[in-house]
């Protein structure tokens, strides 16, 4: 068997690792990569980027479906748009395969050598490579774990033939007509409203009492707005029992909140039911690192309990997300090189790309309320912005929602909800990064016509002095 070995080897190129071997790479150490499937990992192959662009699809395909007949805006399309799924998934692929391309040619930039195969650990430094170039043992000095995380499945629901997992919903080459989905978090909400919007009918089974349970009510309401005037029925405190294949279709069956079993006959039925960390099945269990729950512990510079071995990304827990993974590896590359960081972050900001697109960051004002701080709340509708309207996109509810302490004004928490409102989210982890008050906020001159003014007249409203309002 081959062997090489390394300063530093990465374990996983997900958003995690690859982000973890370019810093590497670009801070001069000696770096390895082992990936077993395609470079980007779950968020550029199956998860972030090939979801935002079908998203990115469905909706250019409904607003054109809009434009059809008596048309508005004083465009009209004589006929309806033809939606070609297979098509549109494959332009998706090309979208992938840009930036797959893109994280190679970078790696390479940096001076990271990439190995494709499948990494087993024998020791906590030492690990078997199995790939298409046969057998290779890697041995490293410092070790970067970004295994990532897979899919959870229902014990009673396997996944296979047309029960999918968001994977399979990413790639489908006919348009189901009907869609029945379980569980609506973030990742079956984005999907489902996708589909919806391509026409499919829609029904949620959801085990909790409402949607996104990680937002609060207000925040929720317009996408369930969006929801019930789009027909998609959303079953909540519902329970999945069993799908049962009946002429050729999927049958779900699922037991309602009054114990009553019920079914819903679909043509796929997707399960969103949550995502573990990779723990299993490549040696994790031959390193001797310490686990907390289903993922692996480690502290907040990411160290694990063996020494010179870390973990980031998905594989240490919540939250799941890309820019939470890129954050750690960045930062675990350069405790490595020998820099004084940590993982310290005040605002991790989540995302949800349904209609209307909702933000979080920080606290909302039953949190803080919670905690034991008093605060002031201001908010904003999109229904008063101009921009927002000129977009087509100030009647869905939407709003901005600014929390701060009542005695000093540090703002603690900042929400939004409303079309595009996802390109505010950086701004809003800014503010709390850099530990603004609301006169910070109120006091930066908002560009003219843009949605961003909504902000900034949620600070005002949280000082008592907005003007739009
Ligand atoms: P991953 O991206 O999971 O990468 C881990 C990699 O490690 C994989 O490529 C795997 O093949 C490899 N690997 C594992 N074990 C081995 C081994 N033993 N040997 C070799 N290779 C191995 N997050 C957001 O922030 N925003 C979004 O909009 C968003 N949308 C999403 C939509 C969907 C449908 C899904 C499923 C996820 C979404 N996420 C989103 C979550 C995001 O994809 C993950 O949080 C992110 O990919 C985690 O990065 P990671 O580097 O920790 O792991």
């Amino acid at each position: 068997m081959d062997s090489l070995a390394c300063k530093v080897l990465v374990v996983g190129g997900g958003p995690g690792g690859y982000v973890a071997a370019i810093r590497a790479g670009q801070l001069g150490l000696d770096t390895v990569i082992v990936e077993a499937d395609r470079l980007g990992g779950t968020c550029l192959n199956r998860g972030c980027i090939p979801s935002k662009a079908l998203i990115q699809g469905a909706s250019s395909y409904e607003e054109m479906l809009s434009h059809t007949g008596k048309g508005h805006m004083g465009i009209c399309l004589p006929s309806a748009p033809v939606l070609d799924l297979a098509d549109m998934v494959s332009w998706k692929n090309t979208v992938v395969d840009k930036l797959n391309q893109g994280v190679a040619g970078l790696l390479k930039k940096a001076g990271v050598k990439v190995v494709n195969g499948w990494a087993t650990f024998s020791d906590a430094k030492t690990c078997e490579v199995e790939g298409e170039q046969g057998s290779l043992s890697i041995s490293a000095e410092y070790v970067i774990l970004a295994n990532g995380s897979s899919v959870s499945a229902l014990p009673d629901i396997p996944l296979g033939g047309n029960v999918i997992s968001s994977t399979e919903a990413l790639n489908l080459d006919g348009l189901p007509d009907e869609l029945a989905i379980i569980g609506a978090g973030y990742i079956g909400l984005e999907l489902g409203i996708a589909y919806r919007k391509m026409g499919a009918k829609v029904t949620f089974i959801e085990g909790l009492e409402r949607i996104l349970p990680l937002f609060d009510k207000e925040m929720t309401r317009p996408i369930e707005n969006w929801l019930k005037r789009h027909e998609v029925e959303v079953v909540c405190q519902a329970r999945a029992e069993k799908v049962e294949t009946v002429n050729d279709k999927p049958v779900l069956f699922y037991r309602d909140k009054q114990g009553q079993q019920r079914s819903i006959a679909a043509d796929k039925v997707l399960v969103t039911v949550g995502r573990r960390p990779n723990t299993l099945g490549w040696g994790l269990e031959n390193m001797c690192v310490d686990m907390e729950g289903s993922h692996v512990k480690v502290d907040k510079q990411c160290r694990t309990s063996m020494k010179n071995v870390w973990a980031i990304g998905d594989l240490v827990g919540e939250p799941m997300l890309a820019h939470k993974a890129t954050a750690q590896g960045e930062m675990v590359a350069e405790v490595i090189a020998g820099e004084r960081r940590e993982f310290d972050a005040r605002a991790i900001p989540s995302v949800c790309f349904t209609e209307p697109e909702i933000v979080g960051v920080g606290l909302s004002p039953a949190e803080a309320t919670q905690q034991g701080i008093e605060t002031v709340v201001g908010k904003f509708p999109f229904a008063a912005i101009g921009k927002a309207l000129a977009m087509n996109a100030g009647t869905d509810g939407g709003f901005v929602r600014v929390t701060a302490r009542a005695d000093n004004h540090l703002v603690i928490g900042m929400h939004a909800v409303g079309a595009h409102v996802a390109e505010l989210s950086n701004q809003f982890a800014l503010a709390l990064e850099l530990g603004t008050c609301l006169e910070d906020i109120s006091g930066t001159i908002h560009v003219h016509p843009t949605l961003g003014e909504a902000t900034m007249e949620a600070a005002l409203a949280g000082l008592g002095k907005a003007i739009h309002a």
